[in-house]
C-alpha cells in the first residue's frame, strides 16, 4: 500500500496562497485586477488598518451569476482561458483562476455580486462555504476580505507595520490609475480619502492626482513604434529628479511589471541630461502582440519575459532622448581633452 495521497483542496488552497497572497497589497492587486477585467469603469478599494483587518472592492463590471459566483472560489476556475492557445495569448490581467481559492483559504469572504438579472451572495470562511443564497440586483462586484491570515497565523506574524502595508497598497493604486487612466479610482483608508481620480481617460490628469501639479506640468508626452512593440506615455524634464526607479512605472499591455531591463534602459535614455545617480520619473505604456510577452512567470504576475527584447529597448532608448532633446540641449559631459 503507498503512502502517497493527493490533497484535498482547501489545503492545497492555502499552499497556493502562500505565494499569491504574500500580503494584504497581494489581495488588493488580484482582486482590482479581477474589477478591471470585468470591464467596471469604477473601481473603490475601502481598506481598514491596511487591509489587515478588512479589504472591500465595489466594481460597476459584468458581475456574476449565481453558479460562478460559487465556481469563482475553486482553484483552476477561469472564465479568462480555456485552452493552451489562449494562454500564450493572454488579453487580460488575470488567467490563473487561483487568486479567489487562494484569499479565501486565508481569510473570511463575504460577496455579493450581480450580472442585473440575478443576485447572488456568498459567504466562505477559512475557504469553507458557510452561505450561497440570492441577493441584491445592483450590477456589478462587492467582495471584502476579513481578517486576512486569521488561519495563518505565521504569516500574520509576518506583516510589517500598518503604515509599510498601506504605503504597498498605495504605491499599487497609483500604478493601476496611471495604466487605466479611463477607469475612477478611489482608495479609502480608515474612512480617509487617499486617492481619487476622476477616470477622465487623461494620463496627465492622473499624474497631477498622484505626484501634484507642478510635477505634472513638467511631464512631457511620448510616443514611438517599432516593427512588434508601440510605446507611448509621459517623460518628466531633466529638472525633474528622483533618488530611484520607483517613479519609473512600466505597463505591459495594461499590466504593471517590474522589469529591471527596461527601467535601465528608461535611465540610460537620460544619461547626460541627469546627474548619474538620478532617476527620471516616467509612465510608460508598452504594447505588443501578446504573443512576444511571456507573463506566466510568477503567480503573482508581476514579471514577465519578453521576445524580441533589443527591439524594444533600442525603440525605448530613441524614443526618450528623441523626446528629451527636442526640449532641452544635452549639456557636454565626457567631452573629449
Ligand atoms: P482569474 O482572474 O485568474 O480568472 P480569479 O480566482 O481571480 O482567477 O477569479 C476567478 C473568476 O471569477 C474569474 O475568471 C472571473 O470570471 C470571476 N470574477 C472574479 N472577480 C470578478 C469580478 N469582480 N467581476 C466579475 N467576475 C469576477
Ligand atoms: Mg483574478
Amino acid at each position: 500500500m503507498g503512502i502517497i495521497r493527493l490533497m484535498d483542496e482547501p489545503l492545497s488552497n492555502k499552499i497556493a496562497a502562500g505565494e499569491v497572497v504574500e500580503r494584504p497589497t497581494s489581495v488588493v492587486k488580484e482582486l482590482v485586477e479581477n474589477a478591471i477585467d470585468a470591464g467596471s469603469t469604477a473601481i473603490e478599494v475601502l481598506l481598514v488598518e491596511a487591509g489587515l483587518t478588512s479589504i472591500q472592492i465595489i466594481d460597476n463590471g459584468a458581475g456574476m451569476d449565481s453558479e460562478d459566483a460559487l465556481l469563482s472560489f475553486s482553484r483552476h476556475a477561469t472564465s479568462k482561458i480555456a485552452n493552451e492557445h489562449d494562454l500564450f495569448r493572454i488579453r487580460t490581467l488575470g488567467f490563473r483562476g487561483e487568486a479567489l481559492a487562494s484569499i479565501a483559504s486565508v481569510s473570511k469572504v463575504t460577496l455579493h455580486t450581480s450580472n442585473g438579472e440575478s443576485g447572488t451572495f456568498v459567504h466562505m470562511e477559512g475557504g469553507r462555504l458557510t452561505e450561497h443564497r440570492a441577493g441584491s440586483l445592483r450590477k456589478g462586484t462587492d467582495i471584502k476580505i476579513d481578517q486576512l491570515f486569521f488561519n495563518t497565523p505565521a504569516r500574520l506574524k509576518y506583516m510589517k507595520t500598518l503604515q509599510t502595508e498601506l504605503g504597498h497598497s498605495i504605491d499599487l493604486l497609483n500604478r493601476f490609475a496611471l495604466s487605466y487612466p479611463g477607469i475612477a479610482f478611489k482608495l479609502v483608508h480608515d474612512s480617509r480619502i487617499i486617492l481619487q481620480t476622476s477616470g477622465s481617460g487623461e494620463i496627465k490628469r492622473v499624474l497631477a492626482d498622484i505626484y501634484g501639479v507642478a510635477i505634472a506640468k513638467k511631464m512631457i508626452p511620448f510616443e514611438g513604434q517599432s516593427h512588434d512593440y508601440k510605446i507611448s506615455g509621459y517623460a518628466s524634464l531633466p529638472e525633474i529628479t528622483r533618488a530611484n526607479k520607483n517613479y519609473i512605472s512600466l505597463f505591459v499591455n495594461g499590466r504593471w511589471v517590474k522589469h529591471y531591463a527596461i527601467a535601465n534602459t528608461v535611465h540610460k535614455a537620460y544619461h547626460t541630461f541627469l546627474p548619474l545617480e538620478r532617476q527620471p520619473i516616467v509612465v510608460m505604456n508598452i504594447e505588443g502582440d501578446p504573443y512576444l510577452t511571456d507573463v506566466n512567470v510568477h503567480p503573482a504576475k508581476q514579471q514577465i519575459r519578453l521576445s524580441k527584447e533589443k527591439e524594444l529597448m533600442e525603440l525605448i532608448h530613441e524614443t526618450l532622448r528623441r523626446t528629451i532633446s527636442t526640449v532641452v540641449r544635452a549639456p557636454v559631459i565626457d567631452k573629449p581633452k
